[in-house]
């Protein structure tokens, strides 16, 4: 072990609390602030280049043309970043991010946002038909989760119901407001807080922040599953909700939904299933006879989902479904205004105006897939990720973490993992790097369910442990900064970081 891994290490078994007032105190010695500027300032500039590719290759604007181009200017300019962009997505050397991509579906998707361009439910008398549409997606969603089970015998105001957001973090953002204000105004919880296993989305903190909720986290498992044991101690009197991911993003293993769900009916609160990846997966690999262990509404304890139709639901990209187990816990959700001059005014999620057109591709993508589409494409999608589990099983240096059904998550005992993954950068591949243990993830995706792509990663990935195994010394550029970001001990120092890389998103 070097010297400043022995020092990482060693600072790794600091208290938390302690490391951030030394941390705070190191970033005002003024010889260390300075130091600290230039490195940053140094890497930053490294990675404005790959970030703004199109400088000097096309005009930028930072300020109106004084007079507007011309469409067909505009369109040719569009259509050659598109081109350039669209090559490793379309060939499926993208984890994720894509999940559907055949040329048919998006010109039928772009056909159906050139009709309801116009459209936005805030006017549901002008656009009934983008009210018809919402309405609809939810329902269908709700069906497809356990709905008809779950509603069977029951009042209609306990059905699953739901609304449509913009995506996947809104979804889970709106649900949790939903129990911080429940909890207000049921249980006069006025300091509320939130269970969730290590590896939920991040969109839960987020959510937490803004909505100044605690978010009480708890470690998963050998297996990457949420911890059941750990999550009931973590309960206090003030948890509104506990949290579980089917599956979660990280591992794509699914946590052990029924035990969770039940301790939260047994104490009469919430339990929010994260189907944000799996919503449009499990139902249909289920049918297909793969181990899917229950995760929806068919669980009595489970009280709201998050699905992303614009993920596996193939729909184009602002789009998911929030659910609820009945409209009472739904109302806590809206928002109304009855004193403003404009008008009454009501809006059930965040924003106001809605893309209708966003809405009426989701409709679309789902009446025109079908159920037949979807286990055709699932059964696809299954049979892709199960031969790159077995391939990378075979691989002695490599091992899959959990064991999940699409979402590929593998490390390595023998090699630098990170190393692996530039080495399948330099192959083209984007691959997702984890941390917390160090890992690479692919979520397969219809893009890799066409022929060929399988086997050309495969190839590819054996070729990159060949390589990373036969020049040990070698450095790569950013196998490093993975390394480092996983475990630098100043956590602060690291969120200051991605801020002034969020800055540079902004440069013209
Ligand atoms: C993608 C994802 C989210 C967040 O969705 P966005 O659409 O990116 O906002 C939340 N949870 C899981 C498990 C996800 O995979």
């Amino acid at each position: 072990m070097k010297l400043p891994e022995l020092g990482t290490q060693l600072l790794n078994h600091v208290p938390p609390r302690l490391l951030s007032a030394a941390e705070r105190y190191l970033k005002n010695v003024p010889l260390l602030r300075d130091r600290l500027a230039k490195e940053t300032d140094s890497m930053l500039a490294d990675l404005e280049h790959g970030l703004k590719p199109y400088r000097g290759q096309f005009p930028s604007f930072d300020t109106l043309p004084a007079q507007g181009l011309s469409h067909e200017e505009v369109l040719n300019k569009m259509g050659v970043m598109e081109a350039k962009e669209h090559e490793r997505w379309k060939e499926g050397f993208v984890s994720g991010a894509v999940y559907h991509g055949d040329s048919e579906h998006i010109d039928f998707l772009n056909r159906v946002y050139a009709l309801n361009s116009q459209s936005n439910p805030l006017h549901s008398d002008l656009f009934p038909s983008a009210t018809k549409f919402e309405a609809e997606v939810v329902a269908m969603t709700a069906s497809m989760l356990g709905a008809a089970e779950a509603n069977a015998g029951r009042a209609p105001e306990e059905h699953i119901c739901g609304s449509l957001s913009s995506g996947g973090t809104e979804s889970i953002m709106l649900a949790m407001k939903t129990y911080r204000d429940w909890a207000r105004a049921t249980k006069g919880i006025t300091r509320p807080e939130m269970v969730a296993p290590t590896r939920a989305h991040p969109a839960f903190d987020k959510a937490a922040h803004y909505f100044g909720i605690k978010m009480v986290r708890v470690p998963v498992g050998p297996d990457y599953r949420a911890d059941v044991k750990a999550t009931r101690k973590a309960l206090t009197r003030n948890t509104i909700v506990v949290i579980g991911s089917a599956p979660s993003f990280p591992h794509g293993v699914i946590d052990p939904i029924e035990e969770l769900s039940e301790l939260a009916r047994k104490r009469g609160i919430g339990f929010h299933t994260d189907a944000c990846l799996g919503g449009f997966v499990l139902p249909w690999a289920r049918k297909l006879g793969y181990p899917v262990p229950p995760f929806d509404f068919r669980l009595p304890g489970v009280t709201s989902m998050s699905a992303d139709t614009h993920k596996f639901g193939y729909a184009a990209k602002g789009t998911s479904v929030v659910l609820y187990r009945g409209t009472e816990l739904r109302s806590h959700q809206y928002f109304t205004a009855t004193e403003w001059p404009g008008g009454i005014y009501f809006s059930p999620t965040f924003s106001g105006s809605r893309p209708g057109a966003l809405i009426a591709a989701a409709w679309a993508t789902l009446v025109s897939t079908g159920e037949q589409g979807y286990l055709d494409a699932t059964r696809r999608i299954l049979e892709a990720a199960d031969a790159i589990k077995r391939g990378i099983r075979d691989m002695p240096d490599l091992h899959v973490l959990g064991d999940p059904l699409f979402v590929i998550a593998f490390g390595s005992p023998t090699l630098d993992i990170y190393k692996v993954m530039e080495r399948l950068g330099a192959h083209g591949w984007n691959l997702n790097g984890l941390h917390k243990p160090p890992a690479v993830h692919l979520c397969v995706t219809l893009r890799h369910a066409q022929p060929g792509v399988v086997d050309r990663f495969l190839a590819d990935l054996r070729a990159a442990v060949e390589h990373v195994r036969a020049n040990p010394g070698e450095k790569g550029t950013m196998a490093p900064v993975y390394g480092m970001a996983a475990t630098v001990p100043f956590r602060g120092l690291l969120s200051d970081l991605l801020k002034k890389y969020m800055d540079l998103l902004y440069k013209v």
